[in-house]
């Protein structure tokens, strides 16, 4: 369920050509596995069409009933009506307006297009993107803007286009007959503020589900830090229903690790929690060895590995908060307020970890093993935590 007060839902897209019915199968496993909550895969052509129902009944026989997206462009209207399997099957349409045609052709494609969605009762994304923005709308909007006093820059004019074009497509879904929960809209930029102004306007103007995007993040660090803090600034106005992180993987890279950036942005703005979190300090000139960040870096290790087993055995644990801290000055008020948390010694204190259990110190760690201790010690408040 994307809108209507539901949790912000995570969703990816497959790079697999759809036609290749074990390679998406396979990446849409993958990227379920992961946590992708919807799977949304191309389809460009007829062959595309005819193996999504394939590929839908092979996850099926995996046990995977990941929501599957067709991502339609230019030629979506006839793929839908050719191959009625294809309608069936899939959870939501994405058609971008901008690829549709032009004039009357425009309106025909787009009104054959809605009326499968309604035919079906299946939502539609109305995803318009700067990239391929519908030239009728911008050409208007610049002639507009022409006329008027004091023009407006052309981002601004863009800005305009790419919502108007959004919410007049939105409008005509309705009239052709589909309700107001089946439209969930996107307006796609790869600029933040840019991306952060349209969203805003989208917010105002409409109650429709919005899907957020930073398109064509990028790759590596950028693409990681400008979807974070263009999704993060709308989550936390409340703008967003669904969200997805259009970052380019390396060649031969991990296609999962969106899934997983997604995750950790809702959770780091707290609308959703995922997996246990580790505090830790960054260090300082009080901290005499690496052990503190050996000890964060185990913790987080370990965490990682018993992430599905906890998520099985001990429903809940995924609130776990651990903190794993330098020294004296903010270790102990740090592990205090966390689930279980320890302050390890800086430069000039005793050599002892004292450890925090629900805000009570309880225990003195030192030695060698401090790792494996606190590993055990873990181990043990999950599971007379969250077990049972
Ligand atoms: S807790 Fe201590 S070691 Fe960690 S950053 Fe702060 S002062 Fe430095």
């Amino acid at each position: 369920m994307i809108g209507g007060g539901s949790q912000v839902v995570v969703q990816s897209m497959t790079d697999t050509d759809t036609a290749d019915v074990a390679a998406t199968v396979a990446q849409v496993k993958l990227l379920a596995d992961a946590g992708s909550e919807i799977v949304r895969v191309t389809v460009n052509n007829a062959a595309a069409a005819q193996a999504v129902p394939k590929v839908s009944e092979r996850l099926a026989d995996l046990g995977c009933d990941v929501p599957l997206v067709g991502d339609f462009h230019f030629i979506g209207h006839r793929l839908l009506q050719d191959f009625p399997d294809l309608a069936k099957i899939l959870a939501k349409f994405r058609i971008n307006p901008g690829n549709v045609g032009r004039g009357a052709r425009h309106d025909e494609n787009f009104s054959q297009f809605i009326e499968i969605a309604k035919e079906f009762g299946t939502p539609v994304r109305i995803g318009v993107n700067a990239g391929s923005l519908d030239p009728d709308v911008m050409v208007a909007k610049m002639d507009e803007n022409s006329r008027i006093a004091e023009p407006l820059s052309s981002e601004q004019v863009e800005n305009k286009a790419l919502v108007e074009s959004a919410l007049s497509s939105a409008e005509a879904a309705l009239d052709i007959g589909l309700t107001p929960n089946q439209i969930i809209i996107s307006c796609k930029v790869s600029r933040l503020p840019q991306m952060v102004a349209v969203y805003r306007e989208l917010s105002n103007r409409s109650d429709f589900a919005l899907h957020l995007g930073l398109t064509e993040a990028g790759m590596g660090q950028k693409g990681v830090v400008t979807t974070t803090a263009a999704l993060s600034t709308l989550l936390e106005q409340g703008i967003g229903d669904t969200i997805r992180a259009s970052v380019t993987p390396e060649v031969g890279g991990d296609r999962t690790k969106e899934v997983r950036l997604c995750q950790d942005i809702l959770q780091a703005v707290g609308l959703r929690r995922f997996r246990p979190s580790v505090t830790a300090c960054p260090g300082c000139g009080r901290t005499t060895s690496t052990l503190f960040r050996e000890l964060a870096q185990d913790i987080q290790t370990h965490i990682g590995a018993k992430l599905s087993e906890w998520r099985v055995r001990y429903a809940g644990s995924e609130s776990l908060q651990v903190a794993v801290m330098g020294c004296v000055v903010n270790g102990p008020g740090e592990s205090r307020a966390a689930d279980i948390g320890i302050s390890l010694p800086g430069a000039g204190e005793e050599p002892r970890a004292p450890v925090f259990v629900d805000g009570e110190r309880v225990k003195f760690l030192s030695g060698p093993n401090i790792a494996i201790d606190f590993i055990d010690m873990v181990e043990s408040y999950v599971e007379s935590t969250y077990g049972g």
